[in-house]
């Protein structure tokens, strides 16, 4: 089975990370794919560019095993509609089965996106709790009760039995974090450590991005050392 969690990730923090990880482990996936989108048709334009976006989510993601990232949005440029990306992944992957990952506001908004009766053909849907979003189906729109009533299961094994089809309810670790509490940090000249990568703080300050002030630069001290010929040497320290 393969995972695919989209998002603008403008930056990605540790409440993608975390959940996406906690997916792939929960339902046995064979990869999980973090897809960014170039241009994401449902929301505000994002802060950073698509280039500067990606190369935070690799940073992000590293070497981590369990987690890929997959810039085919980035390739395809225009709208980033999910239903073409699911397209594009269905024609590669033959009949294994696909689990779009969806926050519960991305999934309260579901009925909304471009051609969506079409997303639980081409793949499963898999919904994970967010703090902050209440997950209450009746007070879902109409169209999405019935998606849930008419497909939802359980068990893992319903997804791995289908290509597509099906939607499931995860529980995922709880993180209280948002892309826009990051943004309003930085601007506001505050440190968002602790809430996304350090990888990836490291780059929104080396390209001063979302009003990332150069005055808040990593401080430089001069610290003597004892080692070697007891020069003075220069230590960045992160703030
Ligand atoms: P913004 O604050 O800019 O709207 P965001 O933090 O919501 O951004 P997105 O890139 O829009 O992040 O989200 C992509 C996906 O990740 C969505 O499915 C969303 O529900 C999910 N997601 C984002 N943050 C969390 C979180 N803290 N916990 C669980 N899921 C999350």
């Amino acid at each position: 089975m393969i995972g695919i969690f989209g998002g603008t990730f403008d930056p990605v923090h540790f409440g993608h990370l975390r959940p996406a990880l906690d997916v792939k482990q929960a339902l046995g996936l064979d990869e999980m794919r973090m897809i960014p989108a170039f241009k994401p048709p449902h929301r505000t334009q994002p802060v950073a560019n698509p280039g500067q976006r990606l190369t935070m989510l690799r940073a992000a993601v590293g070497d981590e095993p369990d987690l890929q990232v997959d810039h085919r949005e980035m390739l395809r440029e225009g709208e980033s509609f999910m239903v073409d990306t699911l397209v594009s992944l269905r024609a590669e992957s033959g009949d294994k089965p696909l689990c779009l990952v969806l926050g519960a506001d991305a999934f309260l908004t579901l009925d909304e996106w471009h051609r969506w009766q079409e997303i639980p053909k081409l793949a499963h849907i898999v919904v994970t709790h967010r703090p902050g979003w209440q997950l209450n189906m009746n007070t879902a729109s109409p169209k999405l009760q019935a998606l849930w009533r008419e497909h939802q299961v359980t068990d893992n094994a319903e997804l791995a039995a289908s290509p597509a089809g099906k939607i499931m309810l995860q529980v995922v670790t709880a993180l209280e974090i948002s892309a826009t509490q990051i943004r309003a940090l930085i601007a506001a000249g505050k440190s968002p450590r602790y809430l996304l990568p350090d990888t990836v703080w490291n780059l929104i300050r080396m390209h001063s991005l979302y009003g990332f002030a150069a005055t808040d630069n990593p401080t430089e001290t001069k610290i003597k050392t004892r080692s070697g010929n007891n020069r003075n040497r220069t230590l960045r320290v992160n703030k």
